[in-house]
């Protein structure tokens, strides 16, 4: 094995509400945890909220945040505040991954808590060339570009990434970002390649009548392309989930499909909060980490 490769029982992917309630529960039961995402990151850190039950107050996101790493600290859970570029099954049925700073942990469930991107340039273009040349998941789309220019928009390893694969696919690939702020490792990557890169830079408007077939950047330079891919924070839950087998709705493939007790059609996969569907509220969120949470450390027990 990998002498730098890190062992737990179980990872949860994402440190928002669903992640940490699932930490809380699956730490108590002593299950060896450790959870990855950066709290910044989640959702909740820029709510407030005045609908959570039994709390008259309003609550401030962020400092539920940071109250909920110290539970699930204090339950014996470990924290890597970084984001998780790749996840895969080995063949003795545990699972193994790659963070952006390279460590590789190996495990024997997983629990997806990576919420909802709802990232959106907010650009003119954007929205009416959705699904024509605008797309917000590299590997759902990235197959139809073969052989064309594309360019991706993002300051973070989903944007890095994402530019990476689209070389292995595409003819040309620009990535437009205002600064890079990824791992040492993936900006050597990205600064080695043939990336062709746009820093303090940003995508001001997406031009084209029936599909993409431009953009005008923050400096007013007009740049050809056959594609946009928009990817703003972190890798796309949805792209980790798929690449793992994991099951879609059937309808919109857009959210991860749970039981009750939030397993998936994976054995050792579980799935919380908003990364499974509407309603996006927290209360939702931690009752499925909790169910998450319960049924690894259960799991593991058993396997
Ligand atoms: C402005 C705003 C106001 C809101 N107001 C309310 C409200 O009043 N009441 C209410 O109940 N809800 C509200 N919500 C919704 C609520 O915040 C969400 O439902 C809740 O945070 C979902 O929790 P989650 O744990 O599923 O996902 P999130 O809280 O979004 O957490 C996702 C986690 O996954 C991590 N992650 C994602 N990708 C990766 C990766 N590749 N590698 C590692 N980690 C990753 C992120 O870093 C983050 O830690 C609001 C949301 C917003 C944006």
């Amino acid at each position: 094995m990998d002498p730098k490769t890190i062992d737990h029982d179980i990872v949860i992917i994402g440190s928002g509400p669903a992640g940490l309630q699932a930490a809380l529960h699956a730490g108590r039961r002593k299950a060896n945890v450790a959870v990855l995402g950066k709290l910044k990151n989640s959702s909740l850190s820029r709510a407030h909220l005045e609908n959570y039950c039994c709390m008259d107050n309003t609550l401030i996101g962020s400092e539920m945040l940071d109250q909920g790493k110290v539970q699930a600290l204090r339950a014996g859970a470990v924290f890597y505040e970084e984001d998780v570029l790749e996840i895969g099954q080995e063949s003795d049925g545990s699972f193994s991954l790659l963070t952006e700073s390279e460590k590789h942990l190996k495990f024997k469930a997983l629990i997806l808590a990576m919420g909802v991107s709802r990232n959106r340039l907010n650009v003119p273009g954007e929205k009416a060339l959705l699904g024509k040349g605008v797309s917000y998941c590299v590997d759902c789309d990235g197959g139809f570009f073969k052989n064309q220019t594309v360019a991706v928009v993002g300051n973070e390893s989903a944007a890095a990434s994402g530019a990476l694969t689209l070389l292995l696919i595409a003819d040309n690939v620009h990535l437009i970002y205002k600064e890079l702020l990824v791992s040492d490792t993936l900006k050597n990557q990205v600064e080695n390649s043939d990336i062709i890169k746009h820093p303090g830079l940003w995508v001001k408007a997406v031009e084209g009548q029936e599909s993409v077939e431009g953009l005008i950047l923050s400096n007013e330079d007009r740049l050809k392309v056959d594609g946009l891919f928009i990817e703003l924070g972190a890798k796309g839950a949805l792209e980790l989930a798929t690449r793992l087998g994991v099951s879609l709705d059937p309808e919109n493939f857009k959210y991860i499909l749970t039981n009750k007790k939030q397993e998936t059609n994976i054995a050792g996969v579980y799935a919380a909060g908003d990364i499974c569907g509407p309603p996006w509220q927290v209360a939702k969120a931690v009752g499925e980490g909790c169910i998450a949470g319960m049924e690894a450390a259960a799991y593991i027990k058993k396997n």
